[in-house]
């Protein structure tokens, strides 16, 4: 391949721009595989290199097994199948044969060995020998781990200043980025409005995702470009190209420290209306990003991420002490707790049906954790029990009917019971809200507001369900429209029935923090936005520079509109000027 400038187009993931090394991660979480031929004096210890690793493998899920609490036992049986087929001739013998005969290094034979193997077992008609050929894959990943020099998820363990370039990268590895270690991420899979994305954001590296031939393309220490405002990776880019990208750099960095300065300031209107402007977090030490850019509270606590990265479910005591952590960042502001929404997109190994073709309309949030009562409870349990130390509200995930919200109460409450039994502290005196994000509770809203405190709109799923776009495929992105008239009437709706029944109205998905939005968001009449902590300081300023009637006069004229394109260019005749000066734009302002 020649060395010439390679521009790839994908989905802006990530605002920012950064320049840097490519470092490859496969499909499996581990370094792309590199052949050399090993030497005849060298194979004795090429194999017993490779049983090392095994044996390394063996001992770690010896000990991951040892010391999983009785309770959690019967997890542990696929651990133990995995123990099995390490030692199991198909893989282990024959892959020393392929170091012998072809002269090759261990990772490339086992690689070698896998290719050959999975497949017979894919091909298998019995289900339970189909799903072993995960397992194989598996098992050779803790080798693999452990031949490259790197245990687990080795994206933790990454110890250069690189650009990760990945198929795909999932919420739960997301998480794990070292900030310090990782300047910006690409991948050839994903969607704008996925978690992936949505973490990528909160930890402020730049990313680009969907670009399908960025693993074929990109090589292993070649420079690349990542700008993450305008969707744009340029591989082995010329001196010019450096430079001008060097001088956008300086710029959004510029235009980030002057609206971070301005952070502080209050999100009001010009003619004096105030919103309230919240941060979203994934992780307790994301609480401190947000007070600095200017938050006023916690407006939506993904809790699910306590539940990633482990081989088991979290103890009370452990959530407890999380929710603490947080609380005691703001001790004085809202924290909106909200309960486990696993599955769908964050797949849990120790949890998440595998047989689940569509897990986005599966066994997701409420809907498993009410299947779960005695998972949900330890859960809630802990919400209580912190509830003690601050202004805690609780809300509860893709919420679909009045049942789902009387069931989650009716548990909530016997939880409270338990603990009043125990003789342990709680408050359950908090607001109860739900995510408004299935368009059947937007429907039935007004009777869903009977039974609450507050409504949390989910815009990211709500546009997901009402559009019937799947929000992390790249494939219908350009189709995965906030503007889209359908929502902006779902918006409307939901707006309105809150208003109505006398109960809080609140925006935590990510179209809170899109400032393009906020004349609209403005119109409706939210009471809060709660968003990414990175986009909290242009919100603000955005709200600054608008005034409540002309949004609200906008926000009438865009309901009439047919097509999203129409409302577009409405936002662009009305607010383009607003905009323009509020966002950074790789070409213009500072
Ligand atoms: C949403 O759906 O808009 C939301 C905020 O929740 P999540 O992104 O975690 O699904
Ligand atoms: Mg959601």
């Amino acid at each position: 391949m020649s060395d010439s400038e390679i521009i790839l187009k994908g989905i802006a993931g990530s605002p920012g721009i950064c320049i840097g090394k490519a470092y490859l991660v496969d499909k499996e979480g581990v370094d792309v595989v590199e052949k050399y031929y090993i030497g005849d004096n060298e194979l004795e210890a090429e194999i017993n290199r490779f049983k090392a690793a095994v044996k390394k493998a063996i001992d770690e899920l010896a000990t991951i097994i040892d010391d999983t609490p009785d309770e959690f036992r019967q997890h542990t049986h696929i651990l133990e199948t995995h123990k099995v087929l390490l030692q199991d001739k198909l893989l282990y013998g024959r892959t020393i044969d392929i170091i012998k005969t072809d002269r090759v290094n261990a990772e490339w034979a086992l690689k070698k060995t896998i290719s050959i193997v999975r497949p017979m077992f894919e091909n298998i008609e019995n289900d339970y020998l189909r799903d072993r050929a995960e397992d194989i894959i598996h098992v050779s990943d803790r080798v693999l781990n452990s031949l490259v020099g790197a245990d687990g998820v080795n994206i933790a363990k990454i110890d250069k200043r690189v650009v990760l370039v990945a198929p795909d990268l999932s919420p739960a590895e997301t998480s794990q980025i070292q900030l310090e270690r990782i300047m910006g991420f690409v991948t050839d899979h994903g969607g704008k409005a996925s978690h992936t994305c949505i973490i990528a954001r909160t930890l402020e590296i730049p990313a680009v995702f969907g670009l399908e031939r960025a693993m074929r393309t990109i090589r292993n220490d070649d420079i690349i470009i990542v700008d993450g405002s305008a969707g744009i990776v340029v591989i082995n880019p010329s001196d010019h190209t450096l430079i001008d990208a060097e001088d956008r750099r300086e710029r959004y960095e510029n235009f980030k420290a002057v609206i971070a300065r301005q952070s502080h300031l209050p999100a009001e209107t010009t003619d004096g209306i105030r919103l309230k402007v919240m941060g979203n977090i994934e992780l307790p030490e994301e609480v401190v990003a947000v007070r600095d850019r200017g938050g006023e509270g916690i407006g939506l606590y993904r809790t699910e991420f306590q539940y990633l990265n482990r081989i088991d479910f979290p103890a009370e005591s452990v959530l407890y002490e999380n929710y603490k952590d947080v609380i005691d960042v703001v001790p004085d502001q809202p924290v909106t707790i909200r309960t486990l929404d696993i599955n769908g997109d964050k797949a849990v190994s120790y949890i998440s049906p595998e047989d689940e073709d569509n897990p986005a309309l599966g066994l997701r949030a409420i809907r498993y954790c009410l299947q779960r009562p005695e998972i949900f409870k330890t859960q809630l349990r802990a919400i209580l029990r912190a509830a003690v130390h601050g202004d805690v509200r609780i809300l509860f995930p893709m919420i679909a009917s009045v049942e789902e919200v009387r069931e989650a109460k009716r548990l909530l409450m016997e939880a409270a019971d338990c603990l009043d039994k125990e003789g342990i502290a709680f408050k359950a005196d908090m607001p109860i809200g739900v995510m408004m994000e299935v368009p059947s509770a937007v429907i039935t809203a007004d009777l869903i507001a009977k039974e609450v405190d507050f409504f949390s709109i989910g815009t990211n799923d709500l546009i997901q369900y009402t559009l019937a776009i799947d929000r992390g495929n790249r494939h219908v992105a350009h189709m995965y429209q906030a503007l889209h008239p359908a929502i902006l009437r779902m918006l409307k709706r939901v707006a309105d029935v809150g208003r109505e029944a006398g109960i809080q109205t609140y925006m935590c998905g990510e179209m809170a923090g899109d400032p393009r939005m906020v004349p609209i968001l403005l119109g409706l009449g939210l009471d809060e936005l709660s968003m990414n902590p990175q986009a909290i300081p242009a919100a603000k300023r955005m709200v600054r520079a608008l005034n409540l009637s002309d949004a609200k006069e906008f926000l009438d004229a865009a309901l009439q509109m047919k097509t999203v394109a129409a409302i577009e260019s409405l936002l662009e005749d009305s607010y383009g000027e607003a905009l323009a000066a509020a966002l950074y734009t790789p070409n213009g302002n500072d």
